[in-house]
């Protein structure tokens, strides 16, 4: 591959919106590497039945490219990809994009101020900045239950769905009862002969408002009706979010709401026992559904509550010794987070290493640039997910200010910008301190938003206007300018 100026990793959302925002600022020397073979990230890879946005969807898109045409308010997962598939069309970005390529290994060289970039099929070329679209919820999670390997029937991730597995008639056991179960159990319930759920921790669930939009598109067509709505719905969820903003006491009024949902829809008192949490709302991913509830009082579904303890050939075995025969396992068991860069090969400056860099956890400065690791930048990188809103909204903060910190290493002619590691330092802490404060950390459960030292490195705290305001200007006193001609 000739040498790009910038290499972008990943077309999911966020490798689209960097790319294209490149274009818009003239500049056209950039890859995509994509390890698969289409674009659409998170929205390629879950295919799973009732797969759908839980943010609604004229906030979860760009706002430079409103979509008028959405069919409901939660978008099902096909429309999403294909409103990605367009962007790819009418911003020209497909001559930039190399599918089946993946990375890996990104090594900085000092004395030239480069990235080398290697690929899985050996080829190797260099680079002067490099844009990480990976997305932080690509690597499934599967768990580490004795016996998983020896289960003889199909056995497959939410994420991996195997269509070509008929579950009509089967018994099937489902682990997990994050967002991605709450979406596929209800679709799969009337199929199957028999359902096993299989419960950890019950998660908190809201009604989903998923109104029809394509009864009223015709008025979303009128000038400014679709960024109106856009607004109104942003504003909406930020006044929402002020219990993971402000204070967890904040969270009281979701939890009655959560729980009149409950209540209203299990009448069965101990199966709405089991499902009810222990934990304050918020503190993990609030479940939006109108029929998981609905699903698991069916007659063929069964709520476990009581542990795995082995998994056999054809079976399941719980901790109280019961047995489930099953012929499918379907694994909702989420995502690879806070370790995802454990096994990649990402080596900065002077040699150091991701995986050292961050022995005490991953941490970056406002989500993007991290000490050490000269013009390579995160999107959606730590400390920058949500629980309230749409992360697309995060991405466009990121790409502008990455865009600021090209438009620098341009103006300055320096070769690379590397934040100050008192900088990186005194941010992460202050991030930390108001996090030990928040639901997240303080709302009595564990959760993908916690590393394994109790640390929170994958959420933002605070509003996303906050987020703007901050990425809103880059500070070029926050770096160290590598090579530059000027100050
Ligand atoms: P998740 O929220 O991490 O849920 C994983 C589930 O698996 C949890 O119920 C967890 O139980 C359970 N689990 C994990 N290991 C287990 C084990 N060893 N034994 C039993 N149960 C186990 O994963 P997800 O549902 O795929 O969702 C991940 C994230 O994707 C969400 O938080 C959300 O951000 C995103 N998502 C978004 C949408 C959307 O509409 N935008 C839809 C789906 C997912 P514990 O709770 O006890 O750990």
């Amino acid at each position: 591959m000739r040498n790009p100026g910038i290499t972008i990793i990943g077309a999911g959302f966020g490798g689209l919106c960097m790319a294209i925002k490149l274009k818009e600022a003239g500049y056209h020397d950039f890859v995509i590497l994509e390890k698969a073979d289409d674009i659409g990230g998170t929205w390629r890879d879950n295919t799973y039945p009732g797969c759908a946005c839980d943010v609604p969807s004229p906030l979860y898109s760009f706002s430079f490219e409103l979509n008028t045409e959405w069919s409901r308010l939660f978008a099902p997962q096909q429309e999403i990809w294909d409103y990605m598939r367009h962007c790819v069309r009418k911003y020209g970005l497909a001559p930039h994009i190399r599918f089946g390529t993946e990375v890996t290994a990104l090594e900085y060289a000092d004395d030239r101020a480069l990235w080398h970039v290697t690929t899985a099929g050996g080829e190797r070329f260099t680079t002067h900045a490099v844009v990480l679209g990976m997305g932080p919820l690509h690597i499934p999670s599967y768990p580490e239950i004795p016996g998983r390997e020896r289960f003889t029937g199909p056995a497959f991730h939410s994420a991996r769905w195997d269509h070509s597995c008929d579950l009509t008639g089967k018994r099937v056991a489902v682990i997990g009862t994050g967002a991605s179960a709450a979406q596929f159990v209800p679709e799969i319930a009337p199929r199957v002969g028999r359902l096993y759920v299989f419960q950890r921790t019950a998660p908190w669930v809201q009604p989903r408002p998923d109104i029809r939009l394509d009864e009223i598109r015709k008025y979303l067509r009128l000038p400014g009706a679709a960024r109106a709505l856009r607004y109104a719905i942003y504003w909406f969820l930020e006044a929402r979010g002020a219990g993971f903003a402000i204070h967890p006491r904040l969270m009281k009024t979701q939890e009655r709401i959560a729980a009149r949902h409950l209540a209203r829809q299990v009448p069965d008192p101990e199966l709405r026992a089991k499902l009810t949490p222990g934990y304050t709302i918020g503190c993990k991913r609030i479940v939006l559904s109108n029929d998981y509830y609905p699903a698991l009082t069916r007659e063929n579904v069964e709520l476990i509550t009581d542990g795995i303890t082995e998994i056999r050939e054809r079976s399941i075995v719980d901790a109280t010794g019961r047995e489930h025969e099953v012929d499918v396992i379907i694994y909702g068991t989420g995502f690879k987070v806070t370790d995802a860069l454990s096994d990649f090969t990402l080596i900065g400056r002077n040699g150091l290493k991701i995986q050292d860099a961050w022995r005490d956890g991953m941490h970056a400065y406002l989500g993007i640039t991290t000490a050490g690791f000269p013009n390579l930048f995160f999107l959606l990188g730590p400390n920058t997910g949500l629980g309230h809103t749409s992360v697309v909204f995060m991405i466009e903060c990121q790409v502008r200010y990455i865009m600021d910190c090209l438009r620098l290493l341009s103006r300055t002619k320096a070769k690379a910008l590397d934040v100050r590691p008192e900088v990186e330092r005194r941010f992460t802490e202050r991030l930390q301190r108001r996090l030990s404060r928040r639901v997240w950390n303080q709302g009595g459960c564990r959760s993908w938003y916690l590393d394994a030292n109790g640390n929170n490195p994958t959420i933002w705290p605070g509003f996303t206007f906050e987020y703007w305001a901050r990425t809103r200007r880059m500070r070029p006193e926050a770096f160290e300018l590598i090579g530059a001609a000027r100050a």
